[in-house]
């Protein structure tokens, strides 16, 4: 595949970043790609696996005559980072984030970019419970989502260049109002993650049923809450604190969902029960002829996984 940018700027080279570094490696998509992440740990550990070509000790550094930079942190950390390497960016350089929030990240790093830089907000509908920069494997985004929100007026080159990094990952690309993205995502991931949150922290809490039962009967459902419930503690506390308002939305239609599901059973309605039931099943015929999930048994787990 063709080289999209000379130098690429990873800022933070966890789960994200670090699978950004492995498929531009694989398909020679950047010439040279720059990392940088607080902890020297990080640091070292990026040095040790090779998926960038160089590690730097500050940010500052890292972003030094780069083309594309890439800001792969946790979204209230985007901020401090944008007004830390403001001053430093190349004229005509393209910034973008990975966040999973939209219009929070518009709105803390905007302003401390300078005119003349290019900033097309995106975000990968694609992730795994694991992060660091162990994480990361260069197929993450293949046949996933990759959404951009860029804000009127950008430069279309910038945008079209962005677009093609992320399909030769082999991502399916798409454009929406960032507004609009952060309500979609509190439909489809924000809220589904807290609800498993909960359902863990109920199961946690109960002491009816003992912790070993929990463990060795998990399989009937259960496993698939705790495998999302064991995600990144800071990305999800940045997630629910920035994209507050859709959040608070849709969890208000569950709970009231919820209620009427409640009285359903408490009431011995059936037939209320079947057609909600049918209903959401019909839902996920429709994920998987999307192409967005297996028709396996067990989500294509062997029997031991
Ligand atoms: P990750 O594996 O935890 O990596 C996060 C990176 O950010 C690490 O290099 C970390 O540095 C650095 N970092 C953390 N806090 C920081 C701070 N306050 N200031 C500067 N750097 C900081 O996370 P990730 O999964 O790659 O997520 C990165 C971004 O992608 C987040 O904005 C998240 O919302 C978004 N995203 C995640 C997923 C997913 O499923 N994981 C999917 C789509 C989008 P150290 O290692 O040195 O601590």
């Amino acid at each position: 595949m063709a080289q999209i940018y000379e130098r690429v700027a990873l800022i933070g080279l966890g789960l994200i970043a670090g699978s950004m570094a492995h498929a531009m490696k694989r398909h020679g998509l950047a010439a040279h790609v720059a990392g940088y992440a607080r902890s020297e740990e990080t640091r070292k550990a990026a040095a040790e696996i090779g998926f960038v070509d160089s590690v730097h000790a500050t940010a500052i550094e890292a972003v030094k005559d780069a083309d594309l930079i890439v800001l792969a942190v946790p979204v209230g950390a985007m901020g401090a980072v944008a007004e830390e390497i403001g001053p430093h960016l190349k004229p005509g350089a393209t910034v973008t984030d990975v966040g999973s929030v939209k219009q929070a990240v518009i709105d803390a790093v905007g302003p401390h970019l300078p005119e003349g830089v290019h900033f097309v907000p995106s975000h990968p509908m694609a992730g795994t419970e694991h992060s660091g920069p162990y994480s990361g494997f260069a197929t993450l985004f293949e046949n996933r989502w990759w959404l951009l929100t860029p804000i009127e007026g950008t430069d279309e080159g910038a945008i079209a260049r962005l677009r093609a990094l992320y399909e030769g990952f082999g991502a399916n690309v798409d454009t929406m109002e960032a507004g609009h993205h952060d309500l979609v995502l509190a439909v489809v991931s924000h809220t589904p993650h807290l609800i498993a949150y909960t359902m863990v922290g109920v199961a946690d809490h109960l002491r009816r049923v003992s912790q070993s039962e929990v463990i060795k009967y998990s399989a009937t459902g259960f496993r698939d809450f705790t495998r999302i419930a064991a995600s990144d503690p800071t990305m999800w506390r940045d997630v629910f604190l920035t994209n507050k308002d859709a959040t608070l939305d849709i969890l208000g239609r569950f709970t009231e969902e919820l209620f009427v599901l409640q009285r359903a059973i408490r009431m011995g309605d059936g037939d209320h029960l079947h057609e909600y039931f049918t209903r959401t099943r019909a839902i996920r015929r429709g994920i998987i002829e999307a192409g967005q999930d297996t028709d396996a048994p067990d989500f294509g787990r062997t029997r031991k996984g």
